[in-house]
């Protein structure tokens, strides 16, 4: 084996080729190309198969990074492929859009010798589409029907991974999904230069294929209540996501051109994937020759502002009022909005808008400065006297989170138990809500996170609930046995 691995001092540490700034700012494409086989063999040659390795404690599903890397340096591919999806529904999702410097990569050993990380996320990507273009991604097959039906309600990352595995057992699985497509944010957040929708969209065809039934233009709350679904399946899971977007609350600026990030998002997704959009075709969701400026410092924002590049925006500007080591979202898309000329103003928050009622014509901003640490231990950031500026703006887009729906109020469900953030309470042993039969997954349990975590929960609770229909259907043989 060594001569095989423990390349990494004489490899040199390579992700797949990046298109130039010029090139990838003209179209929504993805910015990385493929790795090349030679490449990816060399690159997991670099591992030094750690005996404890921090890279797979570190991923939230805990793939079996080493033994994949080992097979890939082998060139035993199908294996490596087989390897890597047993812990993780979606591989060539995770090998993109991961923050890999927080999660596996950031904890790779040899980086803190100075070697340059493994490229974990790259191989894992080059694996599972080398497996779709060999055939080697089998079709979803049920098995023996067990008379059981499941309802989910959210087509993301979580309900996916759901359905996929209780389909497998044999579940009846119906996908309840208030957009038109599914794939939740993966086809209607991140945008095509970070995950082209194909990518998203031969994964539901897959689940489609196996007897998942897809429901879609259906939202509970409006179509159905909570209990309807109840009544209709023996077990429900709630994978809905968080949707309600945090609102700038600064005085000035007319309602037009001061958007919400999601809806210029989905705007331009949709555009994207070829719909008519007439709030993009009048302008109203469109960047295209305006001055821009996005104000937050998470992922989304940084997708905000990488869109209105590619609109052909006259200038972008990214206003986060901490500075760049604070900033949620992934340090290695700053680089990339960086590259493609988006100005990032840190330690700089707006104070009010311009503009009258019809239009924003641009933001009034203050320079802040970290002071003490609050409650979490985090330094909040406060005011810096005197350090006013301004921007011209057309176009303002407000990326400054989300919270969870109020799901008790909207689905006539008022004893669902939410915690006083509003997310849904779930038992951490077996992802079950305080309602019997109702589980919950994704973002509307953890808050805004990653899809690599709603992965992880639509996984755990599929687990979870495939062990709460076994004991249900046994429960009345077992009954009628005394
Ligand atoms: P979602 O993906 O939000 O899916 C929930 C689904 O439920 C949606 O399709 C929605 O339409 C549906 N739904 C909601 N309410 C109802 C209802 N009442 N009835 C029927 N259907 C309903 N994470 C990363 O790991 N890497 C990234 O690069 C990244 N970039 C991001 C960029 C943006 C712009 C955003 C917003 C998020 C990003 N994230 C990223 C976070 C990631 O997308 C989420 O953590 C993940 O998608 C959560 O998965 P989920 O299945 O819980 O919910
Ligand atoms: Fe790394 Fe994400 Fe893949 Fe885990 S799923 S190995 S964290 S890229
Ligand atoms: Fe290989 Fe790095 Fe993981 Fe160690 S931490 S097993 S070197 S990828």
């Amino acid at each position: 084996m060594a001569e095989r691995m423990l390349k990494f001092t004489t490899v040199a540490r390579r992700t797949p080729e990046k298109r130039a700034a010029e090139e990838r700012n003209g179209d929504f494409h993805e910015i990385y190309a493929d790795f090349i086989d030679a490449k990816a063999t060399e690159q997991a040659s670099r591992c030094s198969q750690c005996g404890v390795p921090y890279c797979q404690t570190h991923c939230p599903l805990h793939n079996n990074i080493p033994d994949w890397l080992r097979m890939t340096a082998e060139g035993r591919l199908e294996e490596a492929y087989a390897l890597s999806q047993a812990t993780n529904s979606m591989p060539e999702v995770c090998g993109r859009i991961c923050p890999q410097d927080r999660l596996c990569e950031g904890n790779c050993v040899i980086e803190q010798s100075g070697h340059g990380t493994v490229t974990i996320g790259s191989v894992e990507r080059y694996l599972t589409d080398k497996a779709w273009e060999m055939g080697w991604v089998k079709p979803l097959v049920a098995a023996a029907d067990r008379g059981q039906s499941v309802g989910i309600v959210g087509a993301g990352p979580a309900g996916l991974a759901a359905a996929e595995k209780l389909r497998e057992q044999g579940y009846a699985v119906t996908v309840y999904d208030r957009h038109d497509r599914a794939g939740g944010l993966l086809i209607y957040g991140i945008p095509g230069f970070k995950l082209e929708k194909d990518v998203v969209e031969r994964r539901t065809q897959r689940l489609a294929d196996g007897g998942v039934e897809f429901k879609l233009g259906f939202e509970v709350g409006k179509d159905a209540t909570l209990e309807d679904l109840r009544a209709r399946h023996d077990a429900v899971l709630i994978a809905v996501g968080v949707y309600a977007a945090r609102d700038l609350a600064v005085p000035g600026g007319g309602d037009k051109g001061v958007v919400p990030a999601l809806d210029y998002l989905i705007a331009s997704n949709k555009k994207t994937l070829g719909d008519d959009v007439p709030a993009y075709d009048s302008g109203e969701l469109n960047a295209e020759g305006k001055d821009v400026v996005v104000v937050g410092g998470g992922d989304t924002a940084m997708d905000c502002v990488r869109t209105a590049i590619r609109q052909g925006a006259t200038s972008v500007t990214c206003l986060y009022r901490r500075d760049k080591a604070n900033m949620p979202g992934s340090l290695r898309e700053v680089a990339n909005a960086e590259e493609e000329g988006v100005t990032f103003e840190w330690l700089a928050a707006p104070r009010a808008l311009s503009g009258d009622a019809d239009a924003v014509t641009g933001v009034k901003a203050i320079r802040m400065r970290l002071g003490a640490p609050d409650a979490s231990g985090r330094r909040s950031p406060e005011e810096i006297p005197g350090g006013d500026f301004d921007r011209p703006a057309q176009l303002v887009v407000k990326a400054l989170g989300f919270e969870p729906e109020n799901l008790p109020q909207a689905w006539s469900a008022p004893d669902l138990k939410t915690t006083r953030w509003g997310t849904v309470k779930a038992d951490v042993r077996n992802q079950m809500t305080n309602l019997d039969g109702v589980f919950a997954a994704g973002d509307i349990v953890r808050g805004a996170s990653l899809v690599v975590w709603a992965i992880k929960d639509g996984r755990d609770a599929a687990d979870a609930m495939h062990r709460y229909l076994k004991a249900k259907a046994g429960a009345p043989a077992l009954i009628a046995a005394e």
